[in-house]
């Protein structure tokens, strides 16, 4: 890791109802979802092929695109924009991160391999991770994304923003590519939190996958509280060597600050519901933290290809309420959302939308489906 620079920011309390200093269109209030999005990530083309793989044997007609396309996160802005949660959201621009801004979670050397990797045209990184030209922009736009977002919260601006991003980041560790990812982009937020005066921030990351990338960047540390609810799926090679299992706990003075909550195919809304309610909520609790980093994946939905846990737009519903009372209870309200996977073309955005309804549910008719 490389020397970190404090931060002028100071982990604080938010002003409520302040006037936003950005491009929105109106000013973020309580229940505002704060939107931090740039089209460039649109860019980064994972090509077609077999399923995630790339290639081509020659067998069939009809390929298709790769699981992590642009289309499911252009389905997921138009939901935002043309759904019933559209009034309460103010939408901001982002920023391509700088090189210096990764190294707080990232090894040079690994940045140093993405750079090469860019100026060479591209790389399979490992399994159905591709970094194509316009791909490397696209990553710093969702690491600069994320940082522009829990900015915005650790300025006072606002208590909730969701970063909006591709590609995803919570497989990428401080050495590798893992699972699509490249940097990690709420690791990155975490950490600028961190270096911002937060003292503890607790991340729950209910991707479909194992978030063992943000799991390994915080593995020594007792500040931030790792949890992730996915799929048994165990390690899938030498990118991804963590097993996800109830085991991995930490190591030194990040022992038991990393909470592993594998669950079986099929769990659903009310299995999900369980687990939030008697596992990581009394974890949350018990850890008290000053801040909020809510990793969201809707491949835990019943219809993703990616994913087997079959949750529906109320089990997300539910989860964020969740999640949302923990924030209102511990951190001020304060949650910076980060995207992840979602394969599904359509009922990704769908789930999204049921995520973020919690919070301005007062005011507005629940979008059925
Ligand atoms: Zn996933």
């Amino acid at each position: 890791m490389a020397d970190r620079q404090p931060q002028e920011h100071q982990c604080r309390a938010p002003s409520l109802l302040q006037s936003s200093s950005s491009s929105s269109s109106s000013s973020p209030t309580t229940n505002h979802i704060n939107v931090f999005w740039d089209d460039g990530m649109l860019d980064h083309d994972t090509g077609e092929g077999v399923f995630d793989t790339g290639m081509d044997p020659g067998f069939l007609d009809v390929l298709e695109k790769h699981p992590e396309n642009s289309d499911r996160i252009r389905n997921m802005l138009s939901i935002l924009k043309r759904g019933p949660i559209s009034p309460f959201i103010s939408w901001h621009p982002s920023r391509p991160a700088l090189l210096s801004e990764l190294l707080s979670f990232h090894t040079r050397e690994y940045v140093d391999s993405l750079l090469e990797a860019d100026k060479n045209g591209g790389k399979t990184f490992c399994s159905g991770t591709f970094l194509n030209r316009g791909s490397w922009n696209a990553a710093l736009l969702a690491a600069g994304t994320a940082l522009s977002a829990i900015k915005y919260i650790l300025d006072g601006h606002a208590k909730m923003c969701y970063a909006l991003v591709r590609p995803p980041g919570h497989h990428a560790q401080p050495t590798q590519a893992d699972g699509y990812c490249f940097l990690n982009n709420a690791g990155l937020a975490v950490q600028y939190a961190l270096d911002s005066g937060c003292k503890k921030i607790a991340v729950i990351d209910i991707d479909v996958h194992y978030g063992n990338g943000t799991a390994e960047g915080f593995y020594h540390s007792d500040k931030v509280l790792t949890i992730s609810l996915h799929m048994n799926h165990g390690s899938w090679g030498t990118s991804h060597p963590q097993s996800g299992t109830t085991n991995e706990l930490g190591e030194g003075a990040g022992f038991g600050y990393n909470l592993n909550v594998p669950l079986p195919n099929g769990t659903g809304d009310k299995g999900y519901k369980y687990a939030m309610t008697k596992v990581v909520a009394p974890a949350v609790r018990k850890f008290d933290p000053d801040m909020m980093v809510f990793v969201v994946g809707q491949d835990s939905s019943a219809f993703d290809p990616n994913g087997r846990l079959c949750l529906t737009m109320k089990g997300y519903r539910d989860i964020g309420q969740i999640v949302r009372n923990l924030a209102n209870d511990h951190c001020y309200g304060r949650i910076l959302i980060v995207q992840e996977g979602g394969y599904h073309i359509t009922y990704s955005a769908y789930c999204l939308h049921a995520t973020l309804e919690v919070t301005a549910q007062s005011k507005m008719e629940l979008l059925q489906w």
